[in-house]
Formats: C-alpha cells, structure tokens, sequence
C-alpha cells in the first residue's frame, strides 16, 4: 500500500512502517499508528511558534506529537524525531474536544502543531482543525510542507496561519541536509498556500556558505509577493552537525541586509542583541522586539500606527509569558538537558530514555528542573536531579561516580574562594553585548560560587533568557570582567567590535576581560562543572589555577569516553 500524505509516497507492505515512523499498513490500509496523540499541548504566544504577522502577542494552544518525515541534519527537535519509538511512550491521547475545551479555556485564539510536523499526524490533525473552525477558533502550524498537493488540499479549507519551514532553495541542499530528493513539491505548495489566501510566514536555517541558498529564496518569494515575512534562523549547529557551520551574529546581520533588497520583512533569530528582529519601514522601527529563546520573539513596543504594515489582526493589549520550559522550542531543550544527564551516567538504551522522559515531561518535574536552569535553586540542587534521573535509570553507582566528582571541585572551589579578598563585578551576556541574562540564570550562580558578584541581579525586567539593555545601562554596570554564554555565543572579536561601534566603555574592555565560554559548559549538561572551573580562573587569576585541559581531559575520558574536543552545541554531546 502507498501512503500519499508527503511526496515520499512511501510503499508500506502489511505491518511495517514508512519513512517517518508513523503510519502502518493495517489490513491492507495506510493508518495512523498513535491517532490522537500529543506529547505537548501548551497555550504559547504566537511569537514563540514563531508567526509575527498574525494576531501578535496573541495566544495559541500549541500541540505535538512525535516523529517527521524529513530527516534534517541539526534538527531542532531531533530529540523528538530520531527517537520515535523512545518518544512514544510519552504520548498520550487526548480527544479533539479536550484540545478545544483547553483552547477556550486558556483564552487561545487558536491552535498551533508545531514543534514537530503534522504530516506525521495528518488525519488527526485534519480531523481537530475541522472542529477547531467550526467552533470559531483559528488553526495554525508549523511544517516543512512536503505535503502532496492531494493531502494539502485537504487542509487548506481549515488553515489560517502557517510557518513554512525551508531548508534552503536548491535540490542540492534538501538533498544534502535532508536526504529530499527534490524542493519542487514545496514551493508549488507555498503558491496553494497564497492562492487560498492562507497567513504564511517562511523561515530558513542560515547555513555558513550557504549564503546563496537564501538569497534565492528571497527572489522566489518576492515574485509572489514582497510582504511574505521571511525569517532567518541562524544555524545552532545540533546533532551530528560540525561547528563551523554555524554562522557569527554579525555575518547573519549582513546577509539580512542584502535580503532586504527583495523582501520588506526579514527577520533573524537565535541571535540574542540583534536589531534584525524589529519591524522597520523607511528606517523607523515600527515593532521592536527582543530575542527570546531559540526560534522565539517577543514583543517590547510598537507605534502607534502599527496596522499601515502588513499584518493579519491587532497586537494583543496584554502580554503573555509562558511559565518555564513550555513555551516555543524550549521543552525540547529540557528533553535534551535530562538526555545530557542520561549520557554523562551510560545509559544509552532508547526504551528507558523513553521511560525517563515518561517520568520526567510532567508540569511538576519540570518546574523543578526550570528552578535549577534559571530560578532559586542552587548548583547542588542539579545533584539531586542527576541522583533522581540515576534511580530512574537504575544507574545509580554511575549517577553518584557524577555527583561525587562534581562535588569535589565544588569542595574544592568553597576552600579556595575564602582567599578572596576583593569581589569582582561580573556581567555575563548571550550574543551581543547588550543582552544581558537574568540575574537568576545558570551561569550567574556559576559566578557567584566562585566568589564573583553577578551585576545581572541588579537588571530587574526579565526575559527568557534575558532582556536587551541600554548602553547607559551597560556602561553604568561598568563590569570588571564579561562573559559571553556558550550556548548562543560571539567571537569575542566581534563582541569587542560591537562595543567600540556602540560607545559601550567599560572596565573589562579597558582590561580586556571579555571571555567565551567553551561551547556547552555553562549550561544544559553537567560539563558546567568544567565551565565553574574555567570562569574561577579567569575572575581570579591568582587565587584559582585549574588546568583547564587536563580536567576536561579527565572529565571527558571519565563520563563520555572520549577524548576531550567541542562537538556542538548539544547538551548532550
Ligand atoms: S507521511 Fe510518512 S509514511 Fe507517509 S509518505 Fe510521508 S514519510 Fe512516508
């Protein structure tokens, strides 16, 4: 039997499955394997999914099931997609009634399936988006479009708002990063999409070198139309992905510009301090917003006569924030940080990934988790999650081989820092210099054990991770060392360039103390240990004196294997 939901048109023969995982061939027809079944359904703002044109700062219900039919290299949700058989058990089924109920409930606007794409749950998902209109709600999601134009059709007549995610423009690349023979189908499809007057907003991984790719894209969708929003997401080189494929802030700035020449609405996200978030027109920014978390926006203000751009509704009055992981990417994040746990103690066995995840993806769980990431909870408390995650995995001799090796430097740390006798003032940013973490983040409590004051506590306005901050703000700080995060990160080069082109004068840059954190070791996994070294020996040079390659050596070869080297910005690598 053929299943002709994508263009892949698999042949699936009795009791196996097709190429994403997700249908069967059950008595000679193709169904769905976990019909109705969502991992996540979350209100989230429109922001987050991400869609800037349609109803912003609305919210939506956000749904998400498991699996894709595209197997990209760097996949956000690679979490989600290679683990299809671990993710199931996560999986639970909730009736399209429920779904709607909580929409109404939570004030949403609409739904959204995002996270991962519906093709994978395309009956189900044309069976809610059906009820979803008839109860006058708008229907939205997030998709790669590889649908074929029979099964597009069947959900045009519901969708109002779409995020078309590409992966670049040629055959060659959908060839090269998603093993897809061909992007025809795709944007045959995004003219359905404009014929049926269906809300579209495109976005695009920028990949180093691949400046091209996008820059046709730019052409293609400005001969439908210049006002299609088209954003750029810078690449977070995930998986299997080597490092230099990810371009700096400053080279995506600069391919944002030239972009601008065919369409009026370019974007660029995951990069943190970047002014190529905001709404311009004629050079007055019209929306200004501010980088918030991985393929997240949000809104900080707006002009008056916001409407004279093109845009679907009106900016909703009051402001939404979701509570800790839910919200956009993030829980996807959370996913790989317990992943990021499960590798450091051995466990590599998908069904019990699975289970834990099972245990571990419920509202409390990761209330908890978030404490520790970004809210009152301390270093030592991430013990407890390792030594929780380890009973879980009945791993617990190498969950407490873990503990014990972190807990020994810390020991270590807490005896060497009552030497300190000057406290130095520390500002930690992610990306550009003018984003600042919240004061209650990961790596600020890094800096206060190791006897640093955090100047970023003294920055009340929160965001997710952080918020933008004047120059006179950053320069009343006057920080005597900086760091930059290792998660979304600069070269310090640039870091130094944006500084002196900004008037930004401060004590770090006088003294050069503008440090990067190595990729991975200030967040998400416990290589932060490794990180808690390095940043105590950059703030006081002369009381800590770790050899940094020789832990990393160590601490390599002890819980991952393998020499020490930078893979990528998993968590879990
Ligand atoms: S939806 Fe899945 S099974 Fe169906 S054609 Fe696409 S990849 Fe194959």
């Amino acid at each position: 039997m053929r299943c002709n939901i994508c263009e892949f048109r698999c042949e699936i023969l009795e009791g196996r499955t097709g190429r994403c995982g997700m249908y069967t061939n059950k008595n000679g027809k193709i169904i769905e394997r976990f019909p109705h079944s969502y991992l996540f359904l979350f209100p989230i703002s429109i922001e987050t999914m991400p869609i800037l044109h349609f109803y912003p700062r609305h919210k939506v219900l956000q749904i998400s099931s498991i699996g894709c039919n595209f197997k990209c290299t760097g996949c956000i949700s690679e979490v989600l997609i290679k683990n299809v058989e671990s993710a199931s058990e996560i999986l639970k089924k909730i009736p399209p009634e429920r779904i709607i109920k909580k929409a109404k409930d939570e004030n949403c606007i609409g739904i959204t399936f995002c996270i991962n794409d519906p093709i994978v749950s395309h009956h189900s998902f044309k069976e809610l988006a059906k009820l979803v209109k008839e109860n006058n709600l708008f229907v939205g999601c997030s998709t790669n479009l590889y649908f074929t134009e029979e099964s597009l059709r069947e959900l045009t007549p519901y969708l109002d708002f779409v995020n078309v995610g590409l992966k670049g423009f040629s055959d060659k690349i959908y060839q090269e990063f998603c093993k897809v023979p061909s992007a025809e189908p795709i944007f045959r499809n995004i003219k359905i999409l404009y014929k049926n007057n269906i809300h579209f907003e495109v976005s695009v991984p920028y990949i180093k070198g691949k400046e091209n790719e996008i820059i046709d894209i730019a052409k293609s969708l400005s001969s439908i139309s210049r006002d299609i929003p088209l954003q750029i997401m810078r690449f977070i080189p995930l998986g299997d992905v080597d490092m230099h494929l990810e371009p700096s802030i400053k080279e995506a700035e600069k391919v944002c510009e030239e972009l601008r020449a065919y369409l009026d609405y370019v974007y660029l996200f995951n990069s943190p301090g970047t002014e190529y978030l905001n709404t311009t027109k004629n050079g007055k920014i019209i929306i200004k917003r501010e980088f918030y978390g991985p393929m997240g926006a949000r809104i900080l203000e707006y002009t008056k006569d916001y409407h004279k751009i093109k845009i679907v509704g009106k900016i909703s009055e009051s402001v939404f924030d979701e509570e800790g992981f839910f919200g956009g990417y993030r829980i996807t994040r959370a996913m790989e940080m317990i992943l990021a746990i499960l590798t450091a103690i051995g466990v590599k066995d998908k069904e019990t990934i699975g289970n834990i995840w099972k245990e571990t993806l419920n509202e409390s769980f990761m209330k908890e988790f978030h404490e520790v990431w970004g809210g009152e909870k301390t270093l030592y408390d991430y013990l407890n999650v390792v030594r929780y995650v380890g009973k879980l995995a009945k791993n617990e001799e190498n969950a407490e081989e873990l503990i014990n090796y972190i807990i020994k430097k810390m020991k270590e740390i807490e005896k060497i820092r009552e030497k300190i006798k000057k406290v130095v003032n520390v500002y930690y940013s992610m990306g550009y210099p003018l984003f600042a973490l919240n004061g209650s983040r990961f790596e600020n409590k890094l800096v206060e054990f190791v006897g640093g004051r955090s100047l970023n506590k003294e920055i009340k306005r929160k965001g997710k991770p952080g918020v933008n901050i004047s120059v006179e703000e950053l320069n009343k700080l006057n920080p005597d060392v900086v760091f930059i995060s290792g998660f979304l990160s600069c070269p310090e080069d640039d870091f130094i360039e944006y500084c002196n082109k900004h008037s930004i004068s401060i004590k770090a840059l006088k003294d050069k103390k503008i440090y990067r954190l190595p990729v991975g070791w200030d967040f998400g996994s416990p290589k932060w240990i490794l990180g808690l070294m390095f940043i105590a020996n950059k703030i006081y040079p002369k009381i800590y004196n770790f050899n940094i390659q020789k832990e990393a050596n160590e601490f390599y070869e002890r819980f991952y294997e393998t020499s020490f080297e930078i893979s990528n910005r998993s968590f879990y690598k």
